[in-house]
């Protein structure tokens, strides 16, 4: 396993330094879903320090198991209100927030804990009926109404593009995702930072990391397939 990670590692660099950015402006969000936990150990065991999950039933097991480990935790899956209050015990950063409802309940969540959420607004920037994620028109808003949730932060923007075998066929939601980002941070909204762009999975990183992606989600790459 270590072989894969100093791998992918070794891609990002290359791909940040190849567009001139500082290869730890990227960071490698190493996704876990549903691998064992004695899989997620050896990658820590690797050197892994953060890593993606998309359940929050099995993060719960994972963490409870892995929380003493020197490690962070985001999620990366589609986040059901209901389960807000268990997503705000365990990540210290939240790709999928899609509506302000879920803001809302985050916010209250993290209240109570006494912490602050950071977020990140998931965008369906292709439109793809089947993906999760706001329309890019209302994006603006979200930004705004929650800026006003005194435990939220909102750090940036994530996307899931349409599978394409072609990286180059992603290209253009990515750059659509970063001057969304840059548009919305020239309206410098309050308690809202736009320095994160997650973008980039196994099969299209490098692209995403030269549009500007700043985490990049990876799980195939480093685990092989899932079954
Ligand atoms: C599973 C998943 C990934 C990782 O995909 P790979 O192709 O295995 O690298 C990234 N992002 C999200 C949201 C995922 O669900």
């Amino acid at each position: 396993m270590k072989s894969k990670i100093n791998a992918v590692r070794e891609r990002i660099t290359r791909a940040a330094e190849g567009c001139g950015r500082a290869a730890d402006s990227v960071q490698l969000v190493t996704v876990s879903k549903t691998m064992p936990i004695p899989v997620l150990e050896t990658a820590i065991d690797a050197g892994v320090r953060l890593f993606g999950e998309n359940y929050i039933q099995e993060a719960r097991e994972k963490h409870t198991a892995l929380g003493a480990r020197d490690v962070q935790w985001h999620f990366i899956g589609h986040l059901q209100r209901n389960k807000a209050k268990y997503a705000v015990r365990i990540f210290d950063l939240i790709h999928s927030v899609d509506s302000l409802r879920l803001a809302e309940e985050l916010d209250k969540q993290a209240g109570k804990s006494g912490k602050v959420q950071q977020i990140l607004i998931q965008v369906n920037i292709s439109r793809e009926a089947s993906k999760s994620g706001i329309r890019e028109d209302e994006v603006l808003q979200l930004a705004r109404d929650i800026s006003g949730l005194e435990h939220i932060a909102v750090k940036g923007l994530m996307t899931m593009p349409p599978f394409f075998n072609a990286p180059e066929k992603v290209r253009p939601f990515f750059r659509q995702l970063k001057q969304l980002r840059d548009r919305i941070r020239s309206e410098n909204i309050g308690g809202v930072d736009m320095d994160e762009l997650s973008m980039g999975m196994t099969g299209d990183f490098e692209t995403a990391i030269e549009e500007g992606a700043t985490l990049v989600r990876i799980g195939t790459a480093i685990f092989g397939e899932r079954h």
